[in-house]
């Protein structure tokens, strides 16, 4: 069985070898076995539901949520020999209607459908009689996270998708995705009726991508130094709205980078032609909202540079890990700062979702803060985020090449808060800054804050020092952004025992200012 499995993989894909747990999970579901199949991206997931649906017989049916990953896998196949199609809404009812009859006349080898598709009654009935003809060889649940109420994918039709296993108990699932920590491992197998089926988790470990994390410094400079670095290599660039999107593309441009913009809101045909420059051409770096990626498959992305916060550590690592395919070093680089942390909580909590998802989404901010902000090796954090356990030390990210120093910050945190309570926990970061440093500003007078005891009293450190104490303040929850008012920080529920110099804490120290630093307020 193997045998027939190797050699297909080498004739028909020729691939010489099996990558990591590959081999087995193709045995597994060719043998007629469940499996859940946790592999990061670019694992080579689509073999192992691709090989079985050759062997087994029958067509292999997959399930995928998105039109433009199918199209395109179903055309790199069809390249290879292999008798694929799929079913969206992008076919006219002719060329559904000749899919349909390929799959009846046991003409197929996959075929992909969308789930909302997939789940109609007419399609349901279709698939009672091609199993009763030609057969089903095998069900393939790609993007398995998207069953997930939390996870950012969230597809309600996923939900449904046990009717495959009540229907045809028979037929083999194998549920896919590269998303899923402990807690959306469990929710998928249970939502898809696959508690008995067999995980394989691969690690997900990227050994030859390099993570790197830096403290804004305002102003394009600090991206401009980073692309410097990469030259003539392909990245991208996200950032977190179009606007953003379209600016930075702008200024890369006028620095004299082949950057292109790339988002949801740019006309359909300059996208794709932007896209298509991306994969087909060396060196270029596509400026990008998070609209960009799913199912690119560019093997030699040198970076992936984040000058904006992203949501989540799921997102983050997804993102990231489009860089370095093909096994080559690679740099996920990420920008951060006060203001991205007030913009992203502002986003959350004016959403039209529900209390308990955002109080899920603001958690899941916080550990990415977290990772942000951690001395520690950073392969280590992401990883254990996915419950993978990592030695640490990997010797390829900052906190491991640079460890970063620390310094006992429980009287300049106790300054910090005190200043917030003082000035009556309406005010910004900036603002608080300069009554702890006594920088006579209008504002200042204007309210009077140089007659508060908190005035001029921390004139030991300087402002991008005092920068740092805020941005890890709020990183560990000992201050939040007001809402109502743009960027207002105030105390938690959790300042007080700091406030009272009950609770020691380590701040990490800034990193050094960049030769060409120029004093900014980007937060
Ligand atoms: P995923 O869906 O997990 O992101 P893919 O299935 O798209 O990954 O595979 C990623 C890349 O790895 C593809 O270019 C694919 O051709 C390649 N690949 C997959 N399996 C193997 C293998 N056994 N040997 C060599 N290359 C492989
Ligand atoms: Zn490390």
């Amino acid at each position: 069985m193997s045998d027939a499995a190797l050699d297909l993989l080498r004739r028909i894909f020729g691939h010489p070898g099996f990558r990591g747990e590959q081999a087995q999970i193709v045995e597994h579901v060719t043998g007629g076995g469940d499996a859940l199949v946790l592999m990061p991206t670019g694992g080579g997931k689509s073999l192992c539901y691709q090989l079985p649906a050759l062997l087994r017989t029958g067509c292999g049916l997959v399930v995928s949520p998105l039109i433009a990953l199918m199209q395109n896998q179903v055309e790199a196949l069809r390249q290879l020999g292999v008798r694929a199609a799929f079913l969206n809404s992008t076919l006219d009812a002719a060329g559904a209607a000749e899919v349909e009859r390929q799959l009846l006349a046991g003409e197929l080898d996959l075929l992909y459908v969308a789930p909302e598709r997939l789940l109609t009654a007419r399609f349901l009935s279709l698939l009672d009689r091609a199993h009763a003809g030609a057969g089903i060889a095998l069900f393939a649940i790609d993007e398995a996270h998207c069953v997930s109420q939390w996870g950012h994918d969230f597809r309600p039709e996923y939900r449904q998708l046990t009717v495959l296993h009540e229907r045809w108990p028979d037929i083999p699932r194998i549920a896919l995705t590269a998303t899923a920590d402990a807690p959306t491992r469990r929710e998928i197998a249970e939502r898809l009726a696959l508690e008995d089926a067999q995980q394989f988790v691969s690690s997900f470990d990227r050994p030859n991508i390099r993570y790197r994390v830096v403290h804004k410094d305002g102003g394009s400079r600090q991206l401009q130094d980073f692309l410097a670095r990469h030259r003539g290599e392909s990245g991208i660039v996200y950032a977190f709205s179009r606007k953003r999107v379209d600016s930075t593309a702008e200024q890369l441009q006028a620095a004299g980078f082949d950057a292109l913009p790339y988002h949801a809101g740019m006309d359909a045909a300059a996208r794709a032609a932007n896209q298509r420059r991306f994969l087909q051409e060396d060196g270029v770096v596509m400026v990008a909202t998070i609209a960009f990626g799913m199912g690119i498959d560019k093997p030699d992305v040198r970076f992936v540079a984040h000058i904006d916060l992203p949501k989540s550590i799921e997102g983050y690592y997804q993102e990231t890990g489009r860089a370095g395919r093909d096994g080559e070093p690679a740099e996920a680089w990420l920008s951060y700062g006060l203001g991205d942390v007030v913009n992203l909580r502002q986003l959350i909590n004016q959403g039209e979702a529900g209390e308990e998802r955002k109080q899920l989404e603001l958690r899941k901010l916080d550990a990415l803060l977290g990772y942000c902000e951690s001395t520690q090796c950073r392969r280590q954090a992401l990883l254990g985020w996915f419950g993978e356990p990592h030695a640490g030390a990997c010797g390829n990210c900052d906190n491991c090449l640079e460890p970063p120093q620390s310094w006992d910050g429980t009287q300049a945190a106790r300054k910090a808060l005190s200043c917030v309570y003082r000035t009556g926990q309406r005010f910004g970061a900036g603002h608080l800054i300069d009554v702890l440093r006594g920088v006579a500003t209008d504002k200042v007078r204007q309210y009077g804050h140089d007659g508060l005891s908190t005035w001029a009293i921390g004139n030991d450190l300087d402002e991008r020092q005092w920068r740092g104490v805020f941005r890890q303040l709020v990183a560990g929850g000992l201050l939040e952004a007001d809402v109502e008012r743009h960027g207002a920080l105030r105390l938690t529920a959790i300042s007080a025992p700091v406030l009272r110099g009950e609770r020691e804490l380590r701040f990490r120290n800034e990193q050094p200012r960049p030769p060409r630093g120029r004093k900014t307020r980007t937060g």
